[in-house]
């Protein structure tokens, strides 16, 4: 499979590196027609800001929306679960509204900008996952068609919608490939729609 990593700005040698471990062909993309290409794609971490003004620039958005609503798997960390997401502080974003969470940015404040820790996730195994949050966005809410994954003191920071996966820490900075994988996991179409049907009674979930 072939992957593509938005590199606009921020993150991205790492990720793409990172797949390149896990035996994915990984390539960068920097323009719409490069979309074309690929079969799933990581929205990195970087400056959320600077990110939204080079999509519009670039012309990204609309293809961006898309290229996730033909059912192909886009990740997105931090500051690329920023610009995924539905909500930004209770506001709907005109952005590429990928996934139905509300954010808050710099959530964790100035004096705590970056902090690691060790989380626990079903999805990932036994063993704790050591995340690293820079700077990092906090998920205030997720919507019935949301998964959460993994919690970090109550909150989600990571979670699924269908085929989009968001994690609001950098899981490209350790050596465990293990949320990589997980994404990986989301390109077999069968174990997409075993899922499908997963939250659709549960109620909008406040985890702040
Ligand atoms: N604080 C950044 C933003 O709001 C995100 C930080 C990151 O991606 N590590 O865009």
């Amino acid at each position: 499979m072939k992957v593509g990593v938005l590199a606009l700005q921020g993150a991205f040698r790492e990720h793409i590196r990172m797949l390149r471990e896990l035996g994915a062909e990984a390539v960068e993309i920097r323009l719409p027609a490069g979309l074309d290409e690929v079969d799933g794609l990581i929205i990195p971490g970087g400056e959320s800001t600077t990110m939204r003004k080079l999509m519009a620039d670039f012309g990204l958005v609309e293809p961006l929306r898309e290229f996730a609503a033909s059912g192909k798997p886009v990740f997105g960390t931090c500051a690329g679960l920023i610009v995924m997401a539905e909500r930004l502080g209770g506001r709907r974003q005109e952005l590429l509204n990928l996934i139905d969470i509300d954010v808050e940015r710099n959530a964790y404040g100035r004096q705590v900008d970056s902090r690691e820790a060790d989380i626990s996730s079903d999805a990932l195994g036994p063993e704790p996952f050591h995340a690293v949050f820079i700077r990092a966005p906090r998920i205030l809410s997720t919507g019935p068609g949301v998964e959460p994954l993994a919690r970090y003191r109550g909150q989600v920071v990571l979670a699924r919608q269908n085929n989009i996966l968001v994690a609001a820490f950098h899981p490209e900075l350790t050596g465990d490939a293990r949320v990589h994988k997980l994404f990986l996991q989301l390109f077999d179409r069968k174990a997409r729609s075993l899922n499908r049907t997963g939250g659709h009674s549960t109620p909008r979930e406040k985890t702040a």
